[in-house]
């Protein structure tokens, strides 16, 4: 189904579409495995070109000076781009993806969203007067970084590039952007837009390609002055370490293995409900999912036995369909990893209760699908319980009681959401703020506020994206004191016959 056209193979490497002259990569649709574009990817001389024109760009005065009113309308051109062509890109993102068409129009809208938020932010931000300690003022004022580089990942690219592009702009530096190799277009879609939104050539680029060769010089180059990445942990430890030795700030959105809390009291169906959506929306490929469920022990076994049925009811197949809940992951070869995980869980001792399987059908056949899949009998220290598997993958574990529920979902190195169902709002309040995470959904999941700041504890990351201070992480702070005495400092009094 060809409804609207992809993007080309080129790439937009400091505002100009030119052929990448890198390694080649590759993005296949995930439902049936045909291909959309194999794109040259950027290669680090691409890279280079990209960072030279930015740095003009950026530094030249018709960019440079504007006010923020100014600044932000490019914003709110880009914003209306997004929602006028939200159809197409959806589109697009579903093709390079696999995630369902009504996912993928919703993070269109809230990209168009992040865009309009940090223009208003921008144009609403204040620099302060600070308290005098004497007889000047003195003054706190925020500046662009200059360049700035954004990497992210697979899952969700127009929400994450948004994210990331529209505080940086908002700032006023110029951006580079490294989407990741199996959905560079959407990314480049989104360049389209920024380009015929009248953005100032080469403040922008989009140069997909391998994250050893164009990603590491996008950390690694003097010139970038800060990196924003969402990925995974492996990845963003070695980003850290690269960006210590350049001593440059770096925010890192990583992976997770967010718990699930169920207690007795709460109201069952709409813990069903919202723990379903929370762990199977977007196949699991959600760095929130709520793969880890904790139920109470006095509910467990009728509750369990629900959601496997809920469980086993999840339409699964093609994302364009309305009806699909469920569509494949990214890349057969990123289920294979899933069904790996699982395997090796079950030899390890995990029973399961639904899924586990590839579904079987022609309409699955060329696909990336993984059944819905629910696993107990495991210990919260089981590989498959500390680790990310990425994929539709819940683990159930019973517990006993607030302390019990508390330390298992603290016992792990993620720290980046949590879910908790229960009608006695103190005991949901004391949970929320004895879970070591960056984001606690009470009777609710995966809802989002671009005005609320997200990010991770341990090893979900460090830095937080979102909300009106977002945009100061792409800024440096500057103190400026003026005398307003126009009297010389006692040091100039020399004594008589001094001088
Ligand atoms: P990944 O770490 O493999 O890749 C992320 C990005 O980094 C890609 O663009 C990749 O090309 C690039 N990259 C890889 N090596 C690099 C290097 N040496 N230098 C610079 N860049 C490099 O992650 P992924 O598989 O694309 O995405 C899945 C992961 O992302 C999961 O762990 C998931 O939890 C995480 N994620 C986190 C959030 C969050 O906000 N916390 C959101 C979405 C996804």
């Amino acid at each position: 189904m060809n409804r609207f056209e992809l993007p080309s193979s080129e790439l937009y490497i400091g505002g100009r579409w030119e052929t990448g002259t890198g390694a080649e990569i590759v993005s296949a649709f995930p439902g049936d495995g045909s291909i959309n574009r194999i794109i040259p990817g950027a290669s680090r001389a691409d890279g280079e070109r990209a960072i030279e024109r930015a740095l003009a760009a950026q530094a030249d005065p018709a960019w440079r000076n504007l006010k923020p009113h100014e600044r932000a309308r490019f914003l709110y051109r880009i914003a209306e781009g997004i929602d006028t062509n939200a159809a197409r890109i959806a589109y697009i993102q579903t093709r390079d993806t696999g995630k369902t068409l009504r996912e993928t129009t919703a993070l269109v809208a809230s990209a168009a969203a992040t865009f309009r938020y940090f223009a208003g932010a921008l144009e609403s931000l204040d620099d302060t007067l600070t308290a005098p300690r004497g007889d000047y003022l003195s003054l706190s004022v925020h500046e662009p970084l200059g360049l700035v580089s954004a990497i992210t990942p697979w899952n969700s690219p127009i929400a994450s590039d948004a994210q990331k592009v529209a505080p940086a702009l908002a700032a006023g530096n110029a951006v580079l952007l490294k989407p990741a190799s199996w959905s560079p277009l959407v990314s480049l879609e989104l360049a389209r837009i920024v380009e015929a939104a009248g953005l100032p050539q080469g403040l922008f680029s989009v140069l997909p390609g391998a994250g050893r060769e164009i990603g590491n010089l996008l950390v690694e180059h003097p010139s970038i002055a800060r990196v924003s990445f969402t990925g995974g942990t492996a990845t963003g430890r070695m980003l850290a370490r690269q960006a210590a030795e350049k001593l440059m700030p770096v925010s890192l959105e990583l992976g997770g293995k967010s718990p699930t809390i169920v207690f007795a009291d709460a109201d069952i169906d709409l813990a069903i409900a919202g723990i379903l959506f929370g762990v199977f929306s977007s196949s699991g490929q959600s760095c929130i999912a709520g793969s880890r469920l904790f139920v109470e022990r006095s509910i467990y076994e009728s509750f369990v036995g629900r959601l496997v049925a809920a469980t086993k009811r999840l339409v699964v197949g093609d994302p364009f369909d309305e009806h699909t809940q469920v569509a494949p992951l990214v890349h057969v070869d990123h289920r294979n990893a899933v069904a790996a995980q699982v395997a090796a869980a079950v030899a390890g001792g995990a029973q399961i209760l639904c899924g586990g399987a590839i579904p079987q059908g022609s309409a699955y056949d060329q696909g990336a699908y993984y059944l819905p899949t629910v696993l107990a009998g495991l210990s919260n220290d089981a590989d498959i319980c500390r680790e990310e598997v990425f994929g539709p993958v819940l683990c159930v574990l019973p517990f006993d009681d607030e302390a019990d529920v508390i330390a298992q979902s603290n016992a792990n190195d993620y720290g980046l959401a949590c879910g908790v169902w229960t009608r006695d709002f103190p005991k949901a309040w004391r949970t929320a703020r004895a879970i070591t995470t960056g984001t606690v959904w009470v009777n609710t999941y995966k809802q989002f506020s671009i005005s609320t700041p997200f990010g991770g504890e341990k090893d979900s990351g460090t830095g937080r994206e979102k909300g009106r201070e977002g945009i100061r992480a792409y800024m440096a702070q500057k103190s400026v004191y003026v005398d307003l005495t126009g009297a010389p400092h006692p040091w100039a009094r020399w004594p008589e016959g001094s001088a």
